[in-house]
């Protein structure tokens, strides 16, 4: 297990090492969580439409989303990221997983590092384990447990992700998947990650985040990115969907409105269900568009590029709030 290449590299975003000192990168807006994914230069057996890295797609394994996960040694790594924990630099360690063989072994090889060296907060993003992974996985030190189901209905992930995809998870078994792990792991300490913009209305998608709002558990909101060497998805992205969605789901998540207090046409929401003047100073606020997902998870530029920001990595200013307030439709 110690020699082989899977236990001694790992990958690393390019802004993660940027904060590491492992590479020179300019950045106006520096992770504050350490992007990881297990090594393996294998496919994952699963083939999620979006992902460079499925079974069947032809995309380079060092991409998830726009960022770029490099091949790093894994030593080095966790050694900096203990001394960037302990400066405040980083505050949470993010672990993405790919199903092959030994992800086990290799994704419990690399918490465990991690812990001999330091006490950050780990995330792990994963598919549907067993409960008794779920319970080794808590013990071991995993703080956030992420299940992602990126569709945000069943009809969409079977054909992003299910069976109409080619590849084989259901939604049934990745939401009984999300409740025992919310059930191990505790309400507030599970989510999930919803990809915008392959086919879901609003409506769909703040449906979905309401009801598991009300289990305690989190959405994340990416922006669907398409990458090369990946099959087509019909998008139908745009920042104005993306925008409502992002703060309908600001409402749920601070409890401000419910899904049932907001009206919807044609999926498009019409009435988020408060009245004009608070709504203006919510949307001012700007917090409702900041990345969301694990505490202190910015994500800069994982869906974004410099002209067009989904999710906001910090405090967006006056003149992005300008932009957002004119993106839903409340243009002076
Ligand atoms: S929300 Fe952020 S920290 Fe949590 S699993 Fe997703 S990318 Fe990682």
């Amino acid at each position: 297990m110690e020699n082989k290449t899977s236990t001694k590299k790992v990958r690393a975003s390019l802004g993660t090492l940027g904060v590491l000192g492992m590479e020179l990168v300019l950045m106006d807006a520096p992770p504050t969580t350490a992007y990881l994914q297990i090594y393996t230069d294998k496919r994952c057996q699963a083939n999620c439409r979006f992902c460079s890295q499925a079974a069947g797609a032809d995309g380079d394994l060092k991409q998830i989303a726009r960022g770029q996960y490099m091949p790093s040694d894994l030593d080095e790594v966790v050694r900096r990221l203990g001394i960037a924990f302990e400066r405040g630099y980083l505050k949470r360690a993010c672990i993405q997983t790919v199903m092959y063989s030994d992800m086990w072994g290799d994704t419990t090889h690399l918490i465990g590092r991690i812990r001999e060296v330091s006490s950050i907060p780990i995330s792990l993003s994963v598919f549907p384990l067993s409960d008794d992974k779920f319970v080794a996985l808590k013990e071991m030190g995993v703080e956030e447990l992420v299940i992602p189901l990126d569709a945000c209905n069943p009809e969409l992930f079977s054909k992003i992700k299910g069976k109409d995809a080619d590849s084989i998870y259901e939604w049934d078994t990745h939401l009984d998947g999300i409740r025992r792990a919310a059930h191990v792991f505790g309400k507030g300490a599970v989510g999930t990650h919803l990809i915008i913009g392959m086919g879901e209305s609003a409506e769909d998608a703040l449906m979905l985040i309401d009801e598991l709002h009300a289990e305690g558990v989190h959405s994340a909101l990416f922006a669907y990115t398409h990458m090369p060497g990946t099959r087509e998805v019909t998008t139908n992205l745009n920042v104005d969907h993306y925008r409502s969605v992002q703060f309908g789901a600001y409402l749920i998540r601070e409890g401000i409105a419910s899904f049932a207090d907001m009206t919807f046409n044609d999926g498009k929401v019409t009435d988020f269900g408060i009245p004009d003047s608070q709504l203006i100073g919510y949307v001012e606020r700007g917090d409702a568009f900041k990345t969301t997902g694990c505490p202190d998870c910015n994500r800069p530029y994982a869906t974004e590029t410099h002209q067009e920001i989904f999710n906001f990595p910090k405090d967006p200013n006056a003149e992005e709030i300008l932009m957002i307030k004119q993106q839903l439709g409340l243009g002076e």
